[in-house]
């Protein structure tokens, strides 16, 4: 059934500016359009579906490099204009917009290949993967292709002095004034929520691996909670402010071969090593097509999402530091996110929570 929560969430994909903002992201769409003519040959003459079309950008790309034909789902007042996008470049014959939830489709066939652009901040915020895992149960055929096809969720450790100089400690002195009654009011205002920016302190370590995702073999209850552990000794003294995180998505067949050897064997497990990291890193240097929303990689609109402490932990070289991180779907609002977030140095444990809405 499609709630209120759904509705308010569909509201806001029937402006331009929201997709104005993805299309002007260079490196998301560029990016998109490098995997659809990277598996060109694949997807000529074949049957696509696009999840959550919006413009209908993705699903125009897959009929310009051949697709046969093209649903084009949007559940939002959006695919008005998609219908005429797609009108207007003269595409009616192959692209069928359908303005429905991708829940609700009836399309009296199976498609060869699901394309989406589903992620969200801290790549799960909004959830609208499980509309993409709904559509690939139900619509996708055997040995047909994901676009994408595998995602990975970092978090690192960050110090970031001059955050919490601009946004707590200038409280101190005011034009001479001790104003530190403000305080515990501005770490909560600046720090309470996460925060969407691109990370400008710095990162203390390597990215942990929070999360990765076969888009292909993922189900829907793996997402309802995600938790990791991380551990990590920092190489200097320093502030620990928080933790930034980050995602990337890959353009992979069903499973981790080189684009040559696509389609897969038949039996693709003989093929595959158990270990997800093992995985990430084979797949890294195959040369696939990736999309990073990384701080060291050309910014995106997603930038990286920062969740800050109330006050710093004060880090000593070399000391050990470990704590987990968990991300649930909120009970009020599926789409919205709950963080909870711990960190322990030696005998002293902090814990944060925050919700992503
Ligand atoms: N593919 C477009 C838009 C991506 S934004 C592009 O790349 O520019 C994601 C879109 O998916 C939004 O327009 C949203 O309304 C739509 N969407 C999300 N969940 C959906 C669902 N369950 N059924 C249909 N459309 C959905």
């Amino acid at each position: 059934p499609c709630t209120a929560n759904d509705q308010a969430y569909f509201e806001r994909y029937s402006h331009a500016r929201i997709h104005e903002q993805m299309i002007k992201d260079r490196v998301r769409t560029e990016t998109y359009r490098e995997a659809i003519s990277r598996y060109r040959d694949f997807i000529a003459g074949k049957v696509v579906m696009d999840v959550g079309t919006g413009t209908g950008i993705l699903a125009i790309f897959c009929a310009r490099v051949g697709a046969k034909k093209v649903y084009a789902v949007e559940a939002s007042g959006i695919a008005v204009q998609a219908k005429e996008i797609v009108r207007a470049n003269n595409l009616a014959e192959k692209i069928i917009v359908l303005q429905q939830r991708v829940e609700d489709v009836e399309i009296g066939e199976k498609v060869d290949v699901i394309i989406s652009e589903w992620m969200g901040y801290m790549l799960v915020y909004e959830s609208m993967l499980s509309s993409v895992i709904f559509a690939r149960d139900k619509w996708l055929k055997r040995g047909g292709l994901l676009l994408p096809s595998h995602a990975t969720l970092y978090m690192a450790p960050v110090t970031h002095p001059v955050k919490y100089w601009e946004c707590v400690d200038f409280w101190h002195n005011v034009y001479g004034i001790d104003m530190s009654a403000m305080l515990p009011l501005a770490r909560q205002s600046s720090f309470e929520e996460p925060i969407v920016e691109t990370v400008t302190g710095e990162v203390l370590t390597w990215p942990f691996v929070v999360k990765i995702v076969d888009c292909y073999t993922v189900v829907a209850q793996e997402l309802e909670c995600i938790s990791a552990q991380y551990a990590f000794s920092p190489m200097m003294n320093a502030p620990l402010h928080g933790f930034a995180f980050w995602f990337d998505v890959e353009f992979n067949g069903p499973c981790i071969l080189p684009i040559s050897q696509f389609p897969p064997a038949s039996s693709p497990s003989d093929l595959c090593t158990d270990d997800p990291i093992a995985q990430r890193m084979e797949r890294a240097t195959n040369g696939t097509t990736v999309l990073s929303t990384g701080p060291e990689e050309a910014p995106t609109h997603w930038e990286q999402t920062l969740l800050y402490f109330y006050s710093p932990i004060e880090m000593k070289k070399d000391q050990r530091i470990e704590g987990s991180i968990k991300l649930s779907q909120s009970q009020e609002n599926a789409r919205f996110l709950n963080i909870h977030l711990e960190c322990s140095s030696g005998s002293h444990t902090l814990i944060k929570e925050a919700v992503l809405r």
